[in-house]
């Protein structure tokens, strides 16, 4: 039996969705629109590897759905013929509430409205997904999948800032977290691949995409995390700084005049790869390293000692590492990176086997040697089955209390 969510993710200017089987992962139908509000936007759906594109305007996000229930009317699957049981919404911040999935109504959405000063850009555009998605499948169960509830598990000595009382306190200022669905899932499939159970295994997952983060993973609860109030601290991003002394903000300040909105922009669009070697993709920063660009050299080697340094904090974090797991756009492509990124931990019995390394990526996969300590993987991210099967898990106990 199918049991099919379709799987949202509501940005500021786009949707994406897919039509996911929460049990298995198998994936009939998905897409986007993109520049919703822009006299330029792109609808584009994905069925049986056949891309249907549509250009026009999208006015708004009720449009954009309508667009998108159009599309499976026209190309198919008839979302009516699969069975849908349920919509699963990516959040991006449930706070210190939210630390499982959750399913919609009125209490739940305001309290993620109460939410929105600590993701003003992600959690508004989130609750807007949520609100067509009401209107138009009335009938069908809404879940949240919040991309902060992993990491709940962190203890307090990882997620306090030493920062005041009255911040911690009363404004809520702590580590949460992000990525939360792709380290569950990755942990998950790293432990699977070693054979061994989820409670007796310990990895780091470093979650390498456009936004990038690294998870302390024990026994398959995260222990700590790179990224922390926002999804601007810890590693070097394809737009983002990372980690940065704060103190660099009212530098900018005092001797520049910058306000809060041009630190703000800088930080999160203009830093990162693209602020060290022009360029935020990383192909590109590649190319331009090997074409002898002295910026993308120096861009490669920050982003990965920053990783290294992050593994080897969250080495002793956990005492003993079964696996080491490289996941999302450059962590699953980049054998060049994977190889530099831990190069020199030879002593944590952290090895790359070059050939390996070198080789194809299907499923999970070893690109250590098999006598190492610690085993190095590459292991695809699934961010959609892991929403799909969370969104399936509450409805289905839902419908069974206890
Ligand atoms: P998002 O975080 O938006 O989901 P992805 O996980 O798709 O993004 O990662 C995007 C990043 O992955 C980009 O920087 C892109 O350059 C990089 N990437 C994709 N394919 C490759 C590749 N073959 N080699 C190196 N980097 C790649």
């Amino acid at each position: 039996m199918t049991a099919y969510v379709l799987v949202v993710n509501a940005g500021s200017s786009s949707l994406k969705y897919s039509l996911v089987d929460g049990e298995t992962g198998e994936s009939p139908a998905s897409g986007s629109v993109e520049r919703i509000g822009e006299s330029s936007g792109r609808l584009a759906h994905e069925v049986d590897g056949e891309k249907h594109t549509e250009d026009r305007e999208f006015e708004t996000f009720e449009d954009a759905w309508g667009a998108v229930v159009d599309a499976f009317e026209d190309h198919g699957p008839r979302l009516e013929d699969v069975e849908v049981v349920a919509v699963g919404h990516r959040v991006v911040h449930g706070g210190e509430q939210f630390v499982e999935p959750t399913l919609v109504d009125d209490d739940a959405v305001a309290a993620v409205e109460g939410l929105v000063p600590l993701a003003p850009l992600h959690n508004p555009a989130n609750l807007e997904g949520i609100a067509v998605a009401r209107k138009l499948f009335p009938e069908l169960p809404q879940v949240m999948v919040f991309d902060t509830a992993f990491h709940h598990t962190i203890p307090e000595v990882a997620h306090t800032y030493a920062v005041p009382r009255a911040w911690r306190e009363d404004h809520h200022i702590r580590r949460y977290g992000f990525h939360g669905t792709s380290h569950a899932f990755v942990s998950r499939a790293a432990a699977a691949a070693l054979g061994r159970a989820v409670s007796a295994t310990n990895v780091i997952v470093l979650h390498l995409g456009n936004g990038a983060s690294a998870t302390a993973v024990r026994g398959g609860e995260s222990v700590d995390t790179s990224m922390g109030l926002t999804p601007l601290e810890g590693l070097v991003m394809g737009t983002r700084s990372g980690d940065l002394d704060p103190a660099v903000h009212m530098h900018l300040h005092r001797s520049l005049g910058w306000s809060l909105e041009d630190i703000d922009r800088a930080l999160y669009r203009e830093s990162g790869l693209k602020g060290l070697a022009g360029e935020n993709d990383f192909r590109e920063v590649m190319r331009l390293r090997a074409s002898g660009d002295v910026g993308a050299a120096l861009a490669f080697d920050v982003y990965c000692y920053r990783i290294r340094k992050y593994v080897g904090a969250y080495y002793a974090v956990l005492g003993t590492v079964h696996a080491v797991v490289f996941t999302a756009g450059v962590g699953q492509h980049s054998a060049e990176l994977r190889a530099a990124a831990l190069s020199g931990l030879d002593r944590l019995g952290i090895v790359v086997d070059d050939v390996r390394n070198e080789g194809p990526v299907s499923g999970a996969t070893f690109v250590s040697p098999d006598d190492s300590d610690v085993a190095v993987l590459v292991i695809p991210t699934n961010e959609e089955y892991e929403i799909a099967r969370q969104a399936l898990e509450v409805v289905r106990r839902s419908v069974q209390p206890g």
